[in-house]
């Protein structure tokens, strides 16, 4: 359904109406990060916020999830706009005033973001005379990071008869407030692995009596960059080794030592094959030198984020005619980092899209990355068109 000029023009001046309250939440928020399923106060405020615009939240589905829904005229139709609450265990290293007060904590991802623009967009949607015309769930997720709650939520029921989801993230190096995406995948699969190596230890001054954990590592090491050299050119996926520890002095071969890294991909069915590959890779390295490998091979998020043909064409026609065609950006690649928005998107219509944070915007996951106010207002206005433009 295409939205009317009219009904653009009252929802550019609803969210106007909503911006100043919409900010002091996410400075609010941004200044009480909690970490992933830890989001009791962030949570508390979103369900406020809810309440206070006559919804009427949903007792949690797993334990610091918010959902509610307003009905529409179609009421067998629903869309999900989902937002994601969690921050991350870092130290924030910006100067500005609404800064973490939780030490070891901030809102790196921008999650503060999300989660005041949807409050924003239940707040203008709520506020609108006459039913909407379809209904419109309100998901705020716990846990993105790390653990991929939305996996969870979803299994438990969050997106039951969900014809169409959308999410909005902040993205660092588009102009603010640009709005940004494709159709097919937008964001990969990730995998971690973490193995143990253990062989004997000894004297350093004696390496011939035990047998050192570290240079199968080192072999492994080597092996795994020839793997992601040999997985880039067959379809762009990442095998990447992150950490390596072992060893405590100088003069110690050590019993023990630990591999982990990460394994990005665009193809659900590609998770198994680059798992075996990279299980031979450690297997033949420890056999050959009589050390034992203890893998641990996880994948939440084993989906790729693929926004659907339909949606992301409504994301782009609703955002060209309304906000002007120079605030869409058409992206050409997928981002090698994932999301388990995924899982809204398992089976049915819809879109993760972009919003540009500023081409000087700190990257995500930077220390002193913060969520650009400025980009509010086509946040929520796009989360609000994508609700009413319907299924
Ligand atoms: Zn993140
Ligand atoms: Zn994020």
């Amino acid at each position: 359904m295409a939205l009317t000029d009219t009904v653009a023009e009252e929802l550019q001046r609803a969210v106007q109406g909503v911006l100043p309250g919409v900010r002091a939440l996410r400075q609010d928020l941004h200044a009480h990060p909690e970490i992933a399923l830890h989001e009791k106060r962030t949570a508390a405020c979103v369900r406020d916020a809810l309440r206070a615009a006559g919804l009427a939240p949903w007792p949690p589905l797993l334990d610091t999830d918010v959902i509610a829904e307003l009905p529409g005229a179609d009421s067998r139709t629903t869309i999900c706009l989902r937002a994601d609450m969690d921050a991350l265990p870092i130290d924030e290293t910006t100067d500005c005033t609404y800064r973490s007060t939780t030490p070891g904590m901030a809102h790196s991802c921008g999650h503060d973001g999300h989660t005041a623009m949807l409050v924003g967009a239940a707040r203008v949607l709520a506020a609108r005379q006459g039913p909407l015309p379809v209904n419109v769930r309100f998901v705020f997720q716990p846990g993105e990071e790390i653990v991929a709650a939305g996996r969870d939520l979803v299994a438990r029921g969050a997106c039951d008869g969900v014809s169409a989801a959308y999410a909005l993230h902040g993205w660092p190096g588009l102009p603010v407030g640009v709005v940004a995406g494709r159709s097919g995948p937008v964001m990969a699969a990730a995998a971690f692995f973490s193995v143990q190596l253990t062989g004997s230890g000894c004297h350093g001054s004696t390496p011939e009596c035990g047998n050192s954990p570290l240079t199968a590592a080192a072999e492994i090491v080597q092996a795994l960059e020839r793997l992601h050299a040999d997985v880039q050119a067959e379809d762009g996926s990442v095998v990447s080794v992150c950490s390596l520890r072992g060893g405590q002095s100088a003069n110690v071969i050590p019993e023990r030592c630990r591999i982990e890294g990460t394994v990005r991909y665009l193809e659900a069915a590609r998770g198994a094959q680059l798992e075996q590959r990279i299980r031979a890779v450690i297997t033949q390295r420890c056999d050959a030198r009589s050390i034992q490998a203890d893998l641990d091979y996880t994948s939440r998020y084993a989906l790729p984020t693929i926004n659907s043909e339909a949606a992301s064409a409504r994301a782009r026609s609703l955002v060209q005619h309304h906000l002007g065609s120079a605030l869409w950006h058409e992206l050409t690649a997928p981002s090698m980092s994932s999301e388990d928005f995924a899982y809204y998107l398992e089976g049915r219509e819809g879109a993760m899209l972009r919003l540009g944070m500023g081409e000087e915007s700190p990257s995500l996951h930077n220390p002193a990355y913060n969520f650009n106010d400025d980009a509010l207002a086509n946040g929520i206005f796009t989360l609000c068109a994508l609700a009413l433009a319907g299924a």
